[in-house]
């Protein structure tokens, strides 16, 4: 069973590893597709069955049947939420990653993939600006990142109040902007700590004076204060540098949440946007956003990895053992235990192409979008309402209501022309495109603009 390695399994070897380049080389990428509960049993039936399929079979049902009713979401025509190009080095060395059985949870079990994730954290970490001793963890997302993060900063929070010999909050406070990602209410109800609102500006940004409001108003209250870089739907970067100046004199921790946007620190010249990041105490990026990374890969980064570690770490008799090594243990840095080494095909891919390729294909999709925004004004049946912010533009269709949009949604999965989902901007539904993509081009623009005609 397990380890018999016979002809058929050398067979099916050869099928898999077939079909995995098969669909790296597709091109054009088919948009895929989706289908009800019901559709797929009649197609499918039931797979778990005592004696088994054997492996061809099982491969046929989800070669033939289940992948081509999941959306492939690295089609360059699909610009909904945040999609994913994942680059070939990266989606043929997860299958490596795959084959090696590397429990990445400790340094004495992962020493050489450590080593190699703990550079490509470097990397961003470098990007971001904080400093020598920074250093982190890839987790599954970013709503992992952020609890992991949130959970940090309460941690912090009580640590300090305990040196000033004060008393901990009834309930703690969380500082965020309503532009902040759905993970971060979720994540704070988890903790059974509250969010306040900080009011934006104009340009809807989060900034320093706001906050230092707040801070007063709430004082031993708050656990930490939140930024965005990057919100996900408009691509907003909060004033992080007056965020952070703020957070350093009150000494407030200051998670920044750049998901989605932390990809564009590679592109020189959109680093500016990022100013004051290297004052963050913790920050996220994640690499199957808009670094060309593979589902699932988040990277979490700690100003000072000791205080993750004092708040993070899992003791117990049967992990003792691998503190004897005294070295990086990926595990003590975020809530979890045992991990894949799930930064690995985001370091291949750097490692293999370079940062500057990252750098050029960053710039690359903000170009697209500039384009996108040039397309969508002069469109006479849009109207451009956002953007370019980042690689996000926001539209109206004129004299479309929700179901309009929704329609056109629809037939457009079902055409196969491309993914674009309706959202809504200050109460309005809208369409909104997000760039990932490098090899998004101008026509593709087009044909998803036409087909909103
Ligand atoms: C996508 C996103 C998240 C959540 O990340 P997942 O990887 O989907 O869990 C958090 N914050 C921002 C700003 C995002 O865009």
């Amino acid at each position: 069973m397990m380890h018999d390695y016979n002809e058929e399994t050398g067979r099916l070897a050869q099928q898999v590893l077939d079909y995995a380049r098969q669909r790296t080389e597709l091109e054009p990428i088919p948009t895929g597709g989706t289908a009800t509960p019901e559709r797929l049993a009649e197609l499918v039936g039931e797979t778990i069955t005592a004696g088994g399929l054997g492996g061809q079979e099982a491969l046929r049902v989800f070669t033939e049947v289940l992948a081509p009713n999941c959306l492939s979401v690295d089609n360059p025509r699909f610009l909904a939420f945040v999609p994913a190009a994942p680059t070939e080095a990266s989606i043929l060395f997860d299958l490596v990653v795959g084959s090696e059985s590397i429990y990445a949870g400790s340094w004495l079990e992962a020493a050489g993939a450590t080593y190699a994730e703990n550079q490509a954290l470097r990397w961003l970490s470098d990007l971001a600006g904080l400093g020598a001793e920074a250093g982190g963890v890839f987790v599954q997302g970013g709503t992992i990142g952020n609890l992991s993060a949130m959970v940090g900063a309460r941690g912090a929070a009580a640590a300090r109040l305990e040196r000033l010999r004060r008393n901990r909050p009834d309930r703690w406070v969380f500082l965020i902007a309503d532009t902040a990602h759905s993970s971060v209410p979720s994540a704070a109800m988890v903790m059974d700590a509250e969010v306040i609102h900080v009011p934006t500006d104009s340009s809807r940004r989060l900034t320093g004076p706001a906050v230092a409001e707040a801070l007063a108003h709430h004082g031993d209250r708050v656990a930490g204060v939140v930024a965005t870089a990057g919100s996900t739907n408009l691509g907003v970067v909060d004033d992080l540098r007056s965020v952070g100046e703020v957070c350093r004199a009150n000494e407030v921790f200051f998670h920044v949440d750049a998901a989605y946007g932390g990809a564009a620190l590679a592109a020189p010249k959109a680093r500016p946007l990022f100013d004051g990041i290297e004052l963050a105490d913790s920050i996220i990026i994640d690499p199957h956003k808009w670094l060309f990374a593979p589902f699932d890969s988040c990277a979490l980064l700690w100003r000072d990895p000791a205080q993750a570690q004092a708040v993070h770490a899992q003791h117990a008799d049967y992990l003792s053992f691998l503190d004897r090594y005294g070295q990086w243990n990926p595990s003590d840095y975020a809530i979890q235990l045992s991990r894949r080494a799930r930064g690995l095909p985001f370091w291949f891919s750097v490692a293999a192409y370079g940062t500057e390729a990252y750098g050029e294909s960053v710039q690359a999709t903000l170009d697209i979008t500039q384009v996108a925004a040039d397309r969508i004004d002069t469109a006479e049946h849009l109207n451009l309402l956002w953007g370019p912010s980042l690689s996000i533009v926001v539209f109206e269709r004129k004299g479309w209501e929700a179901a309009d949009y929704e329609a056109c949604t629809d037939a457009m999965i079902a055409e196969g022309t491309g993914f674009v989902t309706p959202t809504r901007h200050d109460g309005k539904p809208v369409f909104r495109f997000c760039f990932v993509n490098p090899r998004t081009t101008a026509e593709d623009v087009d044909a998803l603009i036409a087909a909103m005609a």
